[in-house]
């Protein structure tokens, strides 16, 4: 298990207001049971190279045609961030200046789409991004965006009616990869799809990056036409993300980043990106992404066994969606709430074909990445579910959920990260 020492000495002399927050906001991470499933924790490693000195230059442009002077040391760290993407995800092409996932989803489009142009992706309430097409973002307005669903039976994605959709719309891009779908998903029926109708492939494994990476989920890179992902998340780099392309689209794409959305790169985290690159190239990364699933599914279970509803009976991945409002009368907001209170975090999130609002909806998003960072396996998470369940049992009682929230602190103790 990994500890770090945070130090902080300068920061603490000059600055002690913002010194204070964030010591408080690490003991916060290390004193609390995290299950948001987009969170993770970075290494030391990435985290000093996240707070170093290639945040002081400009460099628009790419590796070797560059638009300022002094870029020689830049394109050494750009050159090795592409270089280890590319070997992790077996891809033709990375842009690594994405400065997180919606504007990478935005470059995308851009590249390959002209404004109004048809394409087709998930629905937020069943497990979407906002920047699938909904309507309140840049994707739903500039583009004509024909969503799709999951099965009201199964609540899992259901190939043949994506491809009837598609046959009727023959949109120019089809977007598979989500933000709350707890099964796995059948790319290569997604590449299928795409061909029949002559749509564009691609995909946002935002959420399920360092599964793919680990090998514990399927890769779309090396047959979609592109894919998108945040570094953060499961992939457990920096706040960033990355585009993966086939060659024949690079130009066009890399054209979208820069110059036609961004301006200069973020070399500091482009430095970090390529430290979390070359950890999840390493042997223990792998056993980490399988363990994620591990974790996940031990999870369930136990919380399945205690009664609770999860969606789609379970999940094969890094993340579950519980039905709270079935389960125990509790709106997700109020879930949300209560579990915080007792030092557990989750989302509150719709379920699939939710009759309550994205604002108070049905359910809650919780997931095992930062616990299997910390070393918790399937005998720990029976515990977390007691945690959950005694929290959720005790909602109107204050000084119960304090107690479990000290309980939960004494646990969480066992497993310490940063120091
Ligand atoms: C998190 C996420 C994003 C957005 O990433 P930001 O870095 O928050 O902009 C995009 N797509 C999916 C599927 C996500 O889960």
């Amino acid at each position: 298990m990994a500890m770090y020492e945070m130090h902080l000495d300068y920061l603490k002399q000059s600055d002690k207001a913002v010194y204070d927050a964030i010591i408080a906001e690490k003991e916060r991470q290390m004193n609390g049971i995290e299950l948001i499933p987009s969170e993770n924790l970075v290494s030391q490693a990435v985290l000093e190279a996240m707070g170093s000195v290639p945040t002081n230059k400009y460099s628009e442009g790419y590796p070797h045609k560059r638009y300022y002077g002094g870029n020689e040391v830049i394109d050494v760290i750009e050159d090795l961030a592409i270089k280890r993407c590319k070997k992790l995800f077996n891809a033709e092409h990375v842009n690594v200046q994405p400065l997180s996932g919606s504007p990478a989803n935005m470059a995308v489009y851009y590249a390959i789409m002209n404004l109004k142009d048809t394409f087709m992706g998930m629905k937020l309430t069943e497990g979407g991004h906002l920047t699938h097409g909904h309507p309140v973002n840049f994707s739903g307005k500039l583009y004509n965006c024909v969503q799709y669903g999951v099965d009201s039976e199964t609540e899992r994605l259901d190939y043949d009616a994506i491809e009837k959709q598609a046959r009727e719309i023959k949109p120019k891009l089809i977007l598979s990869g989500y933000t709350a779908y707890p099964r796995e998903i059948d790319f290569k029926r997604f590449r299928e799809i795409c061909d029949r109708v002559g749509a564009f492939c691609m995909a946002d494994i935002a959420h399920i990056a360092g599964l793919c990476a680990g090998g514990a989920h399927e890769n779309p890179v090396p047959y979609f036409d592109a894919v998108t992902t945040t570094t953060h998340k499961t992939l457990r780099g920096p706040r960033g993300a990355i585009i993966m392309c086939k060659e024949e689209f690079a130009e066009k794409i890399d054209k979208a980043v820069f110059p036609g959305l961004q301006g200069g790169p973020h070399d500091h985290t482009t430095a970090a990106k390529a430290v979390c690159f070359e950890e999840a190239l390493k042997p223990s990364f792998k056993q980490y992404a399988h363990q994620i699933v591990k974790n996940a599914k031990a999870l369930a279970e136990e919380l399945m066994r205690k009664g609770l509803r999860i969606v789609s009976n379970g999940t094969d991945n890094h993340l579950m969606l519980v039905d709270v409002f079935k389960s125990k009368g509790l709106t997700g907001k109020e879930a949300e709430h209560t579990l915080e209170t007792a030092g557990i975090y989750c989302n509150k999130n719709t379920i699939p074909f939710d009759k309550r609002t994205p604002w108070d909806p049905s359910g809650i998003r919780i997931g095992t990445p930062v616990l299997t960072t910390r070393g918790m396996k399937e005998s720990e998470m029976k515990e977390v579910a007691s945690f959950i369940i005694k929290a959720l049992d005790n909602h109107n009682n204050t000084g119960k959920l304090e107690g479990i929230k000290r309980d939960v602190k004494a646990f969480c103790d066992q497993f310490p990260f940063y120091k």
